[in-house]
């Protein structure tokens, strides 16, 4: 097809350069009350140059004579009404995107057509109005300029509508009935309709989350908690404009606002309510967290405005020195991540896409493998391969868990066993235990039957458990450790040094193993502090009987100042990665012959 579009010369990028003298008509004197509009005119040849002639003077016009760039036109430029000829090779089609596409609803499109009746048909379909051929300058312009009034005043009175459904008191079906905001449903509603009503304005979704409600709902009376929703309530009442902002309750201790973001300061907001809760004198910290999203979209549904807005918060929630965070896309992409982690693990674990990495644990002083971790991996058929850092969390959020780590363990009693046979010797491996594992009555009597079913003992199977799973329940973890210890499993300390509580657990815990967290050897050689404390940590290990593994070794340097420090027992890249089975075995059989050779 040739070049059925024209830039007539008068269609360039500035607006301000298309108003050609020569063919401005005296005497209709439009332009100087409004600006240059952008008319898009679609006819044949002939049509468009009519036209163009009628208009050209007072508007920026661009023709074409059908095809793809009908579309690229009405995207590409901010039109404000189009002349349509319907039987363009494309004319209907653009009809109806015109009157479906969001983009284009508020634009006039007037049908360019030769009889009254396919004007009437022009009106069935959409249209604004009609010209019939051959077009009347008088009647043409009053016609054109009739659809533009009336659209601009359309837009008016929807913007007005907007505004005022935004901005009327809530009915008492919109309430929430204990602090008078605006209640779930309401509060879409209405922040949907304020952002509507004034689009150039840039709004923040802010939901706001209370870090203890639950343990304040359960220490002190209902009424409390209802006393510090209220108080809440009220403090956003005072500082939420209500002509420009909307406030609501989503359930329980989450509250959500609307504002222009010109309108809040989110720091000082959060700071005058923990004042407030602060002046009720009750004898809990209690303090408020707030997930913002920046809303660049306003046809997004305002209830997923408000779970971007919470995903921000979730981010921050319990953390003193965060009190509020902005919402990222990446936060979605998590999200979505997580969404499909969760919808396929199931299948993962049934169709075998899960399998085990080790990884060597050196024993310098021996020049030897002493043992070897047992690490999951999950082959995902479409995605790769997926790094337990993304689905451990969220099988440790949904209890999935308990049954990859079973998984684990059965693989690596098998490959244990499978060793011995080939090799006559066995090499000890320690696999992870979650916390969630310790809520099952059986935990140790599946580990027991996993040994007869293998015919392996129990010094066999190491035991890693994190730290952090002391501040959970410490009596039932002291119970579960000796337990396992009475069997003879041995029982690791795994990321020692992370959490909080690593001086007072050693007093009670009877672990076997310290595994130095990752984070200690990664400053070794910036921070003297670290290495003070890696010091430290070697000399109270060697003073209570247990052994330490130095876990997250990348580089000579730091293996010189651990071994210098006393380290023997070392787990990181600089040795050797975590290995598939077969690469493992390899490396076993490599290690055994430079053994022998000398
Ligand atoms: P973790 O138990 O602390 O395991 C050590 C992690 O450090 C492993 O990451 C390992 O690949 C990595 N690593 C080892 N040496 C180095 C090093 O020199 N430099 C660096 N940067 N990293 C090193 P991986 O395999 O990605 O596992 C991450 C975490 O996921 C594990 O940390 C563990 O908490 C969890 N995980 C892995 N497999 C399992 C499992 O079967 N069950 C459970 N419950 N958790 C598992
Ligand atoms: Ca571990
Ligand atoms: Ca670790």
């Amino acid at each position: 097809m040739q070049n059925n579009f024209r830039a007539a010369g008068n269609c360039g990028g500035a607006l301000n350069t298309i108003l050609n003298d020569n063919e401005h008509k005296e005497g209709i004197n439009v332009i100087d009350k409004r600006e240059v509009q952008t008319m898009l005119i679609a006819d044949d040849r002939d049509g468009c140059l009519r036209l163009k002639n009628i208009f050209g003077g007072e508007f920026a016009t661009f023709e074409t004579n059908g095809g793809d760039e009908f579309f690229t036109l009405m995207t590409a430029h901010k039109v404000d009404i189009a002349l349509v000829n319907m039987k363009l090779p494309r004319g209907r089609e653009f009809m109806l995107r015109l009157k479906s596409d969001d983009h284009f609803l508020e634009i006039p499109v007037l049908a360019l057509v030769n009889t009254t009746e396919e004007g009437a048909r022009a009106l069935d379909n959409g249209a604004s109005d009609f010209l019939i051929r051959p077009f009347n300058e008088v009647i043409a312009r009053h016609r054109v300029y009739n659809a533009l009034d009336k659209f601009s005043a359309d837009r008016r009175l929807a913007k007005a509508k907007l505004v005022q459904q935004s901005l009327a008191a809530p009915d008492s079906d919109e309430l929430d009935h204990l602090t008078g905001l605006c209640n779930r449903e309401a509060f879409y509603k209405k922040s949907a309709a304020l952002m509507h009503s004034d689009v150039e304005r840039k709004y923040f979704i802010v939901y706001f989350d209370i870090s203890c409600f639950k343990a304040i709902n359960d220490l002190f009376h209902i009424e409390t908690g209802n006393l510090i929703l209220r108080t809440a309530a009220n403090y956003f009442k005072r500082q939420i404009d209500p002509t420009v902002g909307i406030c609501g309750r989503m359930e329980a201790d989450h509250f959500v606002v609307c504002v222009p973001q010109d309108r809040i300061n989110i720091g000082s907001l959060l700071e005058g309510l923990d004042g407030v809760i602060r002046d009720l004198d009750i004898s809990h910290n209690i303090l408020f967290y707030a997930g913002v999203y920046p809303v660049n979209n306003i046809e997004l549904p305002v209830d997923q405005m408000c779970d971007r807005a919470n995903m921000a918060l979730k981010k921050i929630k319990g953390n003193y020195m965060n009190r509020y965070a902005y919402y990222d896309d990446g936060m979605r992409e998590v999200m979505l991540q997580d969404q499909m982690i969760v919808r396929d693990m199931e299948a993962a674990l049934r169709e075998n896409q899960f399998a085990i990495f080790l990884q060597p644990v050196y024993n310098v002083k021996t020049d030897n493998i002493d043992s070897a971790e047992a690490l999951i991996r999950w082959f995902h058929p479409i995605n790769g391969m997926i790094s337990p850092g993304k689905f451990i969390p969220v099988f440790e959020r949904n209890g999935f868990i308990v049954k990859t780590d079973r998984f684990v363990w059965e693989s690596v009693c098998r490959f244990i066993k499978e060793q011995r046979e080939q090799t006559g010797q066995v090499i000890p491996i320690s696999v992870n235990v979650s916390r969630l594992n310790f809520y099952n009555l059986d935990l140790l009597e599946f580990l027991l039957g996993l040994l007869e079913k293998y015919d392996l003992e129990s010094w066999m199977l190491k035991l890693e458990i994190t730290e952090s799973a002391y501040t959970d329940n410490q009596h039932q973890l002291m119970s579960i450790i000796r337990a396992f210890r009475e069997e003879g499993f041995p029982v690791l300390m795994d990321d020692f040094g992370s959490g909080y509580s690593s001086l007072n657990m050693l007093k009670n815990l009877p672990v076997d193993v310290l595994k130095v967290d990752m984070a200690f050897v990664r400053e070794l050689e910036e921070s003297e502090r670290a290495y003070m404390i890696l010091k430290f940590i070697m000399m109270l290990a060697r003073e209570l009987g247990m052994d330490v593994i130095v876990e997250g070794v990348e580089t000579k340097k730091q293996l010189d100042y651990l071994v210098s420090l006393g380290a023997d027992k070392i787990q990181g890249y600089y040795f050797s990665r975590p290995l598939p089975i077969p690469d493992f075995k390899q490396l076993l059989e490599a290690k055994r012959l430079e053994h022998e050779r000398l």
